[in-house]
C-alpha cells in the first residue's frame, strides 16, 4: 500500500458515522498497530469520546467531563500492554479532530512506551496548541 492509499484508508476509517454519549460533539480516533510493517497485518481499533461508565456529560464548554477519544485509545493500548495481552508495536493515531493540548501531552508522554510514531487528523481544532506541542516534541503530525 502506498502512502497515498494509506491516507485514503485513514480518511475512510474516520468517516464512518459514530455517536458518543457526549452532548457537545462526537470525535473519533483510530489506532493502527503495525505488525511486520505490512498494512495487511495491521490492527485497526476505533475509539470515540464520551462519559466513562457511571459518569455523564455536563454539556459545559471545555469541561463537559467526557473522556476524549485519544485518551481512551491510549488507555486501552496501555491496559493491553500492562495486562500482558499485547507487546507495544509501532502505532499510528488518526483523529477526526486535531488533538487538544491535554491529549497532545498524553501522546508525547506515552510515545516511547507505546511506540507512537505518527499522528494524523482530519479537521483542525479551534485551538491549535495541541498540534504545535506535538510538533515541538518532534512528533510526525499530518493533516489528511
Ligand atoms: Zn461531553
Ligand atoms: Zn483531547
Amino acid at each position: 500500500m502506498t502512502s497515498t492509499e494509506y491516507l485514503e484508508t485513514l480518511r475512510q476509517e474516520l468517516s464512518h458515522p459514530a455517536t458518543s454519549g457526549c452532548r457537545r460533539k462526537t470525535t473519533a480516533a483510530i489506532s493502527i498497530s503495525w505488525r511486520g510493517g505490512r498494512y495487511s497485518e495491521v490492527g485497526v481499533e476505533r475509539f470515540v469520546n464520551g462519559p466513562l461508565e457511571g459518569a455523564w456529560c455536563d454539556d459545559a464548554v471545555g469541561a463537559c467531563g467526557c473522556a476524549h477519544a485519544e485518551q481512551r485509545l491510549i488507555a486501552a493500548h496501555l491496559a493491553n500492554v500492562v495486562a500482558g495481552h499485547a507487546r507495544p508495536e509501532a502505532l499510528d493515531i488518526a483523529c477526526t479532530l486535531a488533538p487538544c493540548v491535554s491529549c497532545a501531552n498524553l501522546i508525547l508522554l506515552m510515545r516511547e512506551p507505546l511506540i507512537i510514531t505518527r499522528v494524523f487528523y482530519l479537521r483542525s481544532y479551534h485551538d491549535n496548541r495541541g498540534i504545535a506541542l506535538l510538533r515541538r516534541g518532534g512528533m510526525h503530525v499530518e493533516a489528511i
